[in-house]
C-alpha cells in the first residue's frame, strides 16, 4: 500500500489519511453506438466517466477515499450546492484551463466559471449532449415543514453518449419528470434517508420509467440490497450494487 500511495503526487495527504489508489475503486464498462464508457464509482454521490479519452466527473467530494488519485476532468457536473455534491477543494482538483463545468444557480454563486444549466435546459459539449433534469423532494422534508431540496433548485442530468442515455439522478424522489423519462439505459437513482428515497420510491421509479442498468447510489445507511426484490417482477430492469454508500 505505501508503495502505491508512495507514486502519487499527493504524498502529503497520503502519509495522513490512508488512500485507495484509482486503480482498487470499482469499474464498469458500458458499450455504447459511440464507443466504450468506462464508469468509476467513486463512492457516496460521486462518479467519473472516461469516453472517447475524455473524463467526466461527477459531484466530485475531495474528501472520499481515493480521490486524489482521480485525473483531471474535461467536463464536471455538479447536481446541486449541498457540501458533498459542490465541494471547491475539488474542484480546483480537477479543474484545468479548458474543463467545462455545469451546475445549477446556487452552486454558481459559491464557485466560478461553470455554466448554469435550470431544470429542463440541454447542452451539447464535447461531443455528448447533457440535459437537465428536476431534482426535489415530494414527501421528505425538513422539522420546518421546507423540501431538503426544493423543486427548481437541483439537477439531475441525463448524458447522451451515441445512443446511450445515462441519468444521474442528484439528490430527488421519483418525481413525475423522472417517471416521464424514456430510454434510459443506466441509472443512477439515491437511496440516502431521510433526503431522498426509500428502496421502495426507488423501485417504484424504476418501474416507471425501466432503465436498463439500475445503479443506486449515495445510499448511506440504506440497505441496497433490498431494491433487487422489489423489482423481482420488472422485466428488463437489472439491479447493480457497487460501493457507493
Ligand atoms: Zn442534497
Ligand atoms: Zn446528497
Amino acid at each position: 500500500m505505501i508503495r502505491i500511495v508512495a507514486s502519487f503526487a499527493c504524498a502529503v495527504i497520503a502519509a495522513v489519511v490512508p488512500l485507495r489508489a484509482a486503480e482498487e475503486l470499482q469499474r464498469d464498462t458500458i458499450g455504447t453506438t459511440a464507443g466504450n464508457v468506462e464508469i468509476t464509482f467513486v463512492g457516496h454521490g460521486t462518479l467519473m466517466l472516461r469516453w472517447g479519452g475524455k473524463t467526466i466527473h461527477i459531484d466530485p467530494w475531495s474528501t472520499l477515499p481515493g480521490f486524489s488519485t482521480l485525473p483531471q476532468a474535461d467536463l464536471i457536473l455538479i447536481t446541486h450546492h449541498h457540501g458533498d455534491h459542490l465541494d471547491s477543494t475539488a474542484i480546483n482538483f480537477l479543474r484545468t484551463g479548458s474543463t467545462v463545468m455545469l451546475l445549477t444557480a446556487k452552486c454558481a454563486e459559491r464557485v466560478s466559471g461553470g455554466i448554469v444549466m435550470k431544470n429542463g435546459d440541454v447542452q451539447k459539449v464535447m461531443g455528448l449532449t447533457v440535459e437537465a433534469v428536476p431534482a426535489y423532494n415530494l414527501v421528505h422534508m425538513r422539522p420546518d415543514g421546507t423540501p431538503f431540496h426544493p423543486k427548481g433548485e437541483g439537477n439531475g442530468y441525463v448524458v447522451t453518449i451515441g445512443h446511450t442515455r445515462i441519468y444521474i439522478a442528484g439528490d430527488t424522489e421519483n418525481t413525475p419528470e423522472m417517471e416521464a423519462l424514456r430510454d434510459i439505459d443506466v441509472a443512477f437513482l439515491p437511496m440516502n434517508l431521510p433526503y431522498t428515497m426509500t428502496p421502495e420510491m426507488v423501485a417504484e421509479a424504476a418501474k416507471a420509467f425501466k432503465p436498463r442498468i439500475l445503479y443506486p447510489y449515495h445510499f448511506s445507511q440504506t440497505d441496497p440490497g433490498k431494491l433487487a426484490p422489489l423489482l423481482k417482477e420488472t422485466k428488463g430492469v437489472e439491479v447493480r450494487v457497487r460501493n457507493m454508500k
